[in-house]
């Protein structure tokens, strides 16, 4: 459904009303496209605390124009990263204001600031203070800079493990994420995990098909959000199955043949589902698992049949429970593979008349992080999720005219998400370079009031 508040403000009358009245001035936000695959433009590094002298390689390699602190009172930058990891104290600390001070204003619209902190460390808490102290910070920039400019922590242990996660942030396919923390492991902890197929490894490297060689499976793929993770897989490479309830079959047969993928008509809740799935995947095997299906049947739990609570619970999270332990347990799932789950800030904050699809949601949280850590020691498999806020699809089309609004200014973009927004995060945990990206809930919200 058409954002009609956001198209207007676009407009010179509208710009004029809003700031008068002083209402949200969402700014359209760089997205992806063939088109404008990347941000272009200068990027400043600048450090505070200790420099960590691998970065700039791997800023080199981003495909901007890197400058440094002599730089920053030229131009516009599109990008400011902030090495952080050297913080250690509260000293080093008022370097992050010296050096983003002077340049915050000028990153240009849709810019990215991104901060690199370092993990805590449990046996100094001044590093632990200063480092907390950064997600503090970052979250608090997001709400100040507007004109559609995001800014993001990402604490790594190696600047190489995080180069797919840096590279994401500092491309338009991260337009809609802001004020998060995510969190990347070192080179221990698989990353570029090249597989054989066939006896031949797969090229982990090629920029324009990162997923070419592998099967992903997308649940929930006749529409929505789930067709344009199948849409985006399928850019990037990999051979679709698409998967939705059999009520849905003639959508799904249009996006599979769109994308030269097949169709698995099945009701994940079926109780054989994860042996249906597996006896379906092309060559009997899977690298990247989406768990998008869901749906919610809203009602305030006082007035919540037994019914609307158990069908929510069972297609959001037990059928997921069940068919990730059965695709595990078959090896259908190669080493190297990769699962992603769908939460929801619901899941985080919680929502009147909600309880429970947040239960669904949150539970989809608390298998992440249980499983993250065991999924990649004993199968070499990822297990990460992104948690929408509003996204503009046909579940949100049908809320309510003033909670739509509210669902769509309430965050620091002023607008709401594309489904696209959500398929590129999904795309990029599922990335041949983002096995040190375990375990991780990113929201996908414009960073939303919910739950900030
Ligand atoms: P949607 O209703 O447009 O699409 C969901 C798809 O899942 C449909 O094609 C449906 O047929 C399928 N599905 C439902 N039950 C199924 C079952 N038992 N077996 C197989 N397929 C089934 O929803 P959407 O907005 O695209 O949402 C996709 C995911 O994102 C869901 O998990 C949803 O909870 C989550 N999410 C969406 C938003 C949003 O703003 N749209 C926000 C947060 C989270």
């Amino acid at each position: 459904m058409a954002d009609r508040y956001l198209s207007f403000t676009g407009t010179a009358p509208g710009r004029f009303l809003t700031r008068r009245l002083g209402l949200p001035q969402p700014a359209p936000l760089r997205r992806w496209s063939a088109e404008h695959p990347s941000l272009d433009g200068r990027l400043l590094h600048l450090t505070a605390g200790k420099s960590d002298p691998d970065l700039a390689p791997v800023l080199a390699r981003t495909g901007l124009e890197v400058g440094t602190r002599a730089d920053a009172g030229t131009g516009r930058p599109t990008a400011v990263v902030l090495d952080a990891t050297g913080v250690r104290d509260t000293d080093a600390l008022a370097e992050v204001h010296a050096a983003l001070h002077p340049v915050v204003r000028s990153v240009a619209e849709s810019g990215r600031i991104v901060v690199l902190g370092a993990p805590l460390d449990p046996a100094d808490h001044h590093q632990y203070a200063v480092q907390q102290a950064l997600e503090g910070f970052v979250r608090s920039l997001g709400k100040e800079i507007g004109r559609g400019r995001t800014a993001n922590l990402v604490r790594l242990t190696d600047a190489g493990a995080a180069e797919s996660t840096l590279r994401f942030l500092l491309s338009p396919k991260s337009a809609y994420i802001s004020g998060q923390l995510i969190e990347v492991g070192g080179r221990d902890a698989g990353v570029d995990t090249g597989i054989g197929i066939g006896g031949a490894t797969v090229p982990v490297d090629d920029p324009a098909k990162p997923l070419a060689g592998r099967t992903a499976l997308v649940t929930g793929a006749a529409r929505g959000i789930g067709e344009v993770v199948a849409e985006t897989l399928a850019r990037d490479g990999a051979r679709v199955v698409c998967l939705d309830v059999p009520a849905a079959g003639a959508d799904l047969a249009r996006v599979a043949e769109r994308l030269g993928g097949t169709t698995l008509p099945l009701d994940i809740t079926a109780g054989d589902a994860g042996a249906r799935i597996a006896a379906a995947l092309p060559g009997g095997h899977l690298d990247i698992l989406v768990h998008n299906a869901g749906i919610t049947r809203d009602r305030r739990l006082a007035n919540m049949p037994a019914e609307r609570w158990s069908s929510v619970l069972d297609v959001n999270l037990a059928s997921v429970l069940r068919s990730t332990d059965a695709l595990l347990a078959a090896g259908a799932l190669r080493s190297g593979g990769r699962i992603v789950a769908t939460a929801s800030i619901a899941g985080i904050a919680g929502n009147a008349g909600q309880t429970n699809y947040a239960a669904s949601k949150a539970g989809i949280v608390g298998l992440v992080r249980s499983l993250a850590p065991r999924a990649l020691a004993e199968y070499g498999v990822t297990v990460n999720a992104v948690a929408p806020g509003f996204i503009e699809t046909r579940m949100t089309a049908a809320v309510p005219l003033f909670i739509r609004e509210a669902g769509r200014r309430m965050n620091s973009l002023g607008q709401g998400g594309v489904p696209g927004d959500v398929a590129e995060t999904v795309a990029w945990f599922a990335g041949p370079g983002s096995g040190a990206v375990n375990g991780q809930v990113v929201r996908v919200c414009g960073q939303s009031l919910l739950g900030a």
